[in-house]
């Protein structure tokens, strides 16, 4: 295993003060990056899309477990200190230097199957996760998502029906994956710290129900959560057969979204795909 500068050393010598634009709060602790990489099991000879290296404190981690790591970067000052780590892990890495936003995963992997490891500011995430769970094409590429996010959303993503923190997210997130909160992790644990508390997420897909559109499921919580307040009868006013397939199925039409289990949303979503 090559012997590597520490992380704090690597950011002064490449002068990476942190871009507060681009939402970066770094990751120091050897031992709690090798925790992380850790977490989607043994990663050797696997491929592993990372987004957001920085200076490359989880990819290093990655590396040294034997990940095969496709890194996309959009702040090209980190590249020279990337581009070190890469001579280091001669074959073991390729970096990207974009908006993950603008790219094309699948396409970028070869088609063949990888893991998502990734430490992203709080927009960036949640639009990337929506899309990696999004779409009619189950299973994905995708075989793991292991991210981190702050607290509040990482407990949005695994919260149950009738928890305040319940809503699209957790809908999104399991009516056809696993979720659930692998680590919490402390604002003091980045550099600079951020003003909130962090969580890492771990998802695994699993089997789609059969019958559902992806879509209509979307159209479904969007319209029951964009008014979470408001009865079923009022907020699923829009979605044309919504109020029969509540009858149908004997759900309540004066519940409100956030009493709507998962399985429900699957249930009324299936009766009107
Ligand atoms: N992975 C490093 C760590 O854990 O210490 C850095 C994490 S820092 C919170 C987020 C990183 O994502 C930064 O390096 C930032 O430049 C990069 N980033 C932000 N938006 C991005 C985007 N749209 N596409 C790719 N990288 C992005």
């Amino acid at each position: 295993m090559p012997d590597l500068p520490p992380i704090r050393e690597v950011i002064q010598r490449h002068n990476l003060a942190a871009s507060k634009a681009l939402g970066q709060n770094f990751l120091l602790d050897e031992q709690l990056l090798a925790r992380i990489a850790a977490l989607p099991g043994d990663l050797a000879g696997q491929q592993v899309l990372e987004v957001g290296p920085g200076p490359g404190g989880l990819t290093r981690a990655l590396l040294r477990a034997g990940a095969k790591v496709t890194a996309i970067e959009m702040d090209r000052r980190c590249l020279p200190a990337l581009a070190e780590l890469g001579e280091r892990f001669p074959r073991q890495l390729t970096v990207i230097e974009g908006d993950a936003l603008k790219i094309n995963h699948a396409e970028l992997m070869g088609g063949a199957p990888f893991h998502v490891l990734s430490n992203l500011p709080y927009n960036v995430g949640t639009a990337l996760f929506v899309r990696w769970l999004g779409g009619e094409v189950w299973p994905p590429l995708w075989q793991s998502l292991t991210l981190m996010f702050q607290r509040e959303v990482a407990d949005r993503i695994v919260a149950n029906a009738g928890e305040d923190a319940y809503g699209r997210l957790a809908v999104l997130a399991q009516w056809r994956a696993e979720a659930r909160l692998a680590m919490k992790v402390h604002r003091s644990a980045f550099t600079p710290p951020p003003k909130v508390m962090s969580a890492i997420v771990h998802v695994t897909p699993a089997t789609m129900p059969e019958g559902v559109s992806a879509r209509m499921l979307e159209r479904l919580t969007e319209a029951a959560f964009g008014q979470r307040r408001k009865m079923l009868r009022q907020s699923l006013k829009g979605v044309p057969g919504a109020l029969e397939a509540l009858a149908n199925l004997g759900i309540d039409e004066t519940r409100r979204a956030e009493t709507v289990s998962v399985e429900e949303f699957v249930a009324l979503a299936k009766l009107l795909s």
